[in-house]
């Protein structure tokens, strides 16, 4: 089972994936967290690039295939040998960022973009996407809080606002395969619903 989840700047994603494993392992089931970009040691080096502010001079179609390449060695080290091995696997952001930051933020064509994702994975798509969704302002206001600059923290409002929109395109043209929670709430109410929405998914 293959569950991701998406969202925007400080929309707690990676406390929810957190709990989610925390949650899985006690109930006795084998699951495994793991994160884009950066999950391999080859991701480690594309997400330097990727992120490093100093690299002013990115092009955006060079910044969507080094996501998509890290995304393929993600596929091939990561995920499909985890689901293979019967594991639940839980991933911090998937096809659905480059979508949104690469497709909506760098403005290339969404279609495009996907068909690179599409190529990248073998088409492998997560069983439940949960979208931790918030106002871009309140979440990189948490960002800024804790975290070292990247490359996009000198984007625009306007620029998160496409990303918001785009998640939540794609989340309501598929509304059976998405949980769509707002990422204000308390993580520990965010957490229930994960729960309750997984749980059901094991239960198949
Ligand atoms: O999720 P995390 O904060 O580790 O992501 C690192 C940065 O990479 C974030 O600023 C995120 O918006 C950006 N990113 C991106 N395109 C992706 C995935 C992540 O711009 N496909």
């Amino acid at each position: 089972v293959f569950i991701a989840f998406e969202g925007g700047e400080g929309a707690g994603k990676s406390t929810q994936v957190q709990r989610l494993h925390g949650w899985l392992t006690e109930q006795g089931i084998a699951a495994r967290t793991t994160r884009e970009p950066g999950a391999t040691g080859i991701g480690g080096t594309l997400r330097s690039i990727v992120l490093d502010p100093a690299n002013t001079q990115l092009s955006p179609r060079t910044e969507a295939l080094l996501y998509a390449a890290d995304r393929a060695q993600h596929v091939h080290e990561v995920l499909s040998p985890a689901l293979a091995a019967g594991e639940v696997v839980v991933t911090d952001r998937y096809v659905d960022s480059s979508l949104a930051y690469q497709g909506a933020g760098r403005t290339l064509e969404p279609a495009e973009v996907r068909s690179i994702s599409r190529w990248a994975t073998e088409g492998l798509t997560p069983d439940l996407t949960v979208l931790l969704d918030l106002p871009p302002e309140t979440g990189l206001a948490r960002a800024r809080g804790r975290a070292a600059a990247d490359r996009l923290e000198g984007e625009s409002v306007g620029f998160h606002q496409r990303v918001r929109a785009t998640f939540l395109q794609l989340a309501g043209a598929e509304p059976a395969r998405y949980l769509v929670l707002d990422a204000t709430g308390s993580p520990d109410d965010l957490a229930d619903a994960v729960r309750v929405r997984v749980a059901e998914l094991l239960a198949g």
